[in-house]
């Protein structure tokens, strides 16, 4: 059984996500309003095995709320896939006296922690952070709201040439094999197919559809497609589209990273800064090893192995919104 947490320790792991210097800051000030003292990790689970551990305070997260990217450098770390690099990193803690850690990442990252935490009885509380939104027990998922914005605001511009020359837009976003950076961008910007690997692709449907659409001379059309869809990303739509419908003017953009970069949204701030306040609260509480997440805008906690295996269900309410606006 683990000791009470008097020595804290916070790292950002995995990709990065616009929201997590607004978590680092609320995990670093709720930690010092309690009394204890609070470490960063530089380079997520490398800083740990490396010893590039400092002692934070209030005024070493002054000034990031409003900054992209994380002051405490993302990684990911072969060595602590192996237990002698987990066992490196226990001893960099225990000198110091570390016995609590937030990790805030994705589910990799979650999933080093419970293993960590199993192997050295020190107790572990994850955050989310990642524009995917692809973990379950939360509605949201810091990153994810700016990242989705970044698209649109990108997506709107596209729609303006789009129209100047009646062209097809072919529009690749983020998301890995989650498809919401594409659902929703592509909701908010009118996108007439959005193409998802939550649901089978299917490219006769899409030939017809931009086909039948070319026949009424629709003026826009946008087609946005999640980098992980099944069927292939933008480049490999594009190329079928301009095959089987030589006469429409298609091309294809891909956003890539910009959509991870920028200032985060209000939404994330606000979201990283209630968990990372709620994280604190829970080591304290002693209910620890669990991922903080907000559903029905309550804190929810899931036990780091769930946030691991299960991903968010996309709502079939959603997919159907998405083809009866699209006619
Ligand atoms: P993102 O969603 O941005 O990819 P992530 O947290 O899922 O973030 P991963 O690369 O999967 O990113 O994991 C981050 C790090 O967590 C890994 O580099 C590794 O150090 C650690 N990790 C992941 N899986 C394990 C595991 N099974 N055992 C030990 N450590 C792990």
């Amino acid at each position: 059984m683990a000791t009470k947490v008097t020595k804290l320790a916070v790292l950002t792991s995995g990709g990065d996500s616009p929201g997590m210097n607004a978590a680092i800051r609320a995990v670093v000030r709720t930690g010092i309003y309690h009394g204890l003292e609070v470490y960063g990790v530089m380079r997520g689970y490398n800083g740990m095995i490396e010893d590039d551990i400092f002692k934070m305070e209030s005024r070493s997260v002054a000034n990031i709320i409003q900054r992209g990217g994380t002051i405490l450098k993302c990684a990911r770390s072969k060595e602590f896939r192996e237990y002698a690099g987990r066992e490196i990193a226990y001893q960099n803690l225990k000198k110091r006296g570390i016995n609590g850690l937030v990790v805030i990442g994705g589910d990799g990252s979650f999933k080093g922690a419970q293993i960590f935490s199993n192997e050295f009885d020190i107790p572990c509380i994850g955050l989310p952070g990642t524009i995917d939104k692809d973990i379950a027990g939360t509605d949201f998922t810091i990153g994810f709201d700016t990242a989705v914005n970044t698209a649109v605001e990108a997506i709107d511009k596209i729609r303006d040439t789009a129209d100047a020359h009646d062209r097809l837009f072919v529009v690749e976003v983020m998301g890995r094999d989650a498809g919401y950076i594409a659902l929703h961008s592509g909701i908010a910007t009118g996108a007439e197919n959005i193409l998802i690997p939550e649901t089978k692709t299917d490219i006769e449907e899409l030939v017809n559809s931009l086909s039948e659409k070319e026949k009424r001379r629709k003026l826009v059309n946008l087609v946005v497609v999640a980098e992980g869809d099944e069927f292939g990303g933008g480049n490999e739509i594009a190329r079928i589209v301009k095959r089987r419908l030589p006469n429409i003017d298609t091309r294809v953009c891909i956003l890539g990273h910009i959509q991870r970069g920028g200032s985060p949204s209000c939404l994330d701030r606000l979201i990283a800064s209630r968990m990372g306040y709620h994280a604190v609260e829970s080591l304290i509480q002693g209910r620890f090893n669990v991922m903080v997440g907000i559903v029905n805008n309550k804190m929810y906690y899931t036990p780091l192995d769930h946030a691991i295996k299960a991903k968010q269900k996309m709502s079939n309410q959603w997919l159907k919104i998405v083809k009866i606006l699209a006619s």
